[in-house]
């Protein structure tokens, strides 16, 4: 398959952290692609570098990201629009605050879209919002679009910010912990809609997300994330069934715990006083790891065990 995006030996950092230590992926025409790790790990400023929206006191240092074979980096404002914004759409993390409360769901989802296709009018806009609604389950999409944002329960919300992001035939949609403060009724709706998403003709999904559960069931290929860089990737079956890495294992573990368990300690997850060091050649995951031993503290190099799987881990 041919590639859509690829990040290529990215690195952020603030002031004072190394924020991404070269981070490489990529994410080919019509394939959902899921990346996943702990908060604080880089998933989301990953995300924040691809749209141009990190904090102030981030920058990009190094490497390139490239959509559809130019590097976006190289543009701002209205450029990376023309480049990115009108093939590649955004659902974030907080639903609520990406919604301006003082509009109705309608001007929400139409303003951006008939500023950017003033041939098409406000009345067609407006159509096209209802059908996309619609087309996500939502049965009576007019009523909705005359709703403000404090009126819509946290699944309409996401609902409402899936159809905003495919206003524009987009080829790219990247969604920030969808399923984060979702009941489980709706989280239920939300990853049947994402499975659905998955299956559309020409539509390719990156994914970023802590819930294992929900990556399992929507992605192709899983790259797990730690200390700013991927220490494992492969096919959906292959993370599941046959992980590597003793932090994708703890992951998986973890994930299929259930809320009670989820207080005891793994050892892999429990908690360490050193911050990993995300420009060390030698293992991040070192001092949190119980199967180290010494060469971990020497250069660990990127393993290919198959085609599609590879592991940063000397076992
Ligand atoms: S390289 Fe060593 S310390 Fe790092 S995850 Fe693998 S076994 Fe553990």
């Amino acid at each position: 398959m041919a590639e859509l995006l690829s990040f290529r030996s990215l690195s952020a950092e603030d002031e004072r952290h190394t924020i991404l230590a070269g981070l490489s992926l990529h994410v080919d025409k019509g394939e959902t692609v899921a990346l996943v790790g702990e908060s604080g790990c880089g998933k989301t400023m990953s995300i924040g570098a691809l749209f141009g929206i990190l904090p102030d006191d981030v920058e990009v240092t190094g490497g390139s990201i490239l959509f559809d074979g130019e590097d976006v980096l190289l543009y701002n404002g209205k450029g990376r629009r023309d480049k990115l914004y009108r093939r590649a759409g955004f659902v974030p993390q907080n639903t609520t605050d990406s919604l301006y409360p003082l509009m109705p769901v309608s001007k929400v989802m139409t303003d951006a879209y008939v500023h950017n296709h003033p041939e098409i009018g406000r009345k067609a806009a407006v159509e096209r919002a209802a059908a996309l609604l619609s087309s996500l389950g939502i049965e009576d999409a007019k009523r909705v679009l005359s709703l403000y944002p404090f009126q819509l329960s946290g699944g309409m919300k996401q609902r409402v910010n899936i159809a905003s992001a495919l206003m524009d035939d987009i080829e790219l949609l990247v969604a920030d912990e969808p399923t984060s403060a979702l009941d489980i009724h709706i989280r239920r709706q939300i990853e049947t809609l994402y499975a659905s998403l998955a299956d559309r003709d020409g539509l390719s999904m990156l994914i970023v997300s802590h819930d294992l559960g929900f990556v399992r069931s929507v992605a192709d290929r899983i790259y797990v994330m730690y200390a700013g860089r991927i220490i494992e990737e492969g096919l959906c079956d292959e993370i599941f069934s046959d992980p590597v890495h003793p932090y994708t294992k703890s992951l998986i573990a973890l994930g299929s715990m259930n809320a009670r368990d989820r207080n005891l300690d793994l050892p892999e997850l429990g908690y360490s006083n050193s911050v990993p060091d995300r420009n060390s050649p030698s293992c991040a995951f070192l001092s949190r790891c119980s199967c180290r031993r010494d060469s971990c503290s020497c250069s660990v190099e990127y393993f290919r065990l198959s085609e599609t799987h590879f592991v940063r881990c000397v076992l």
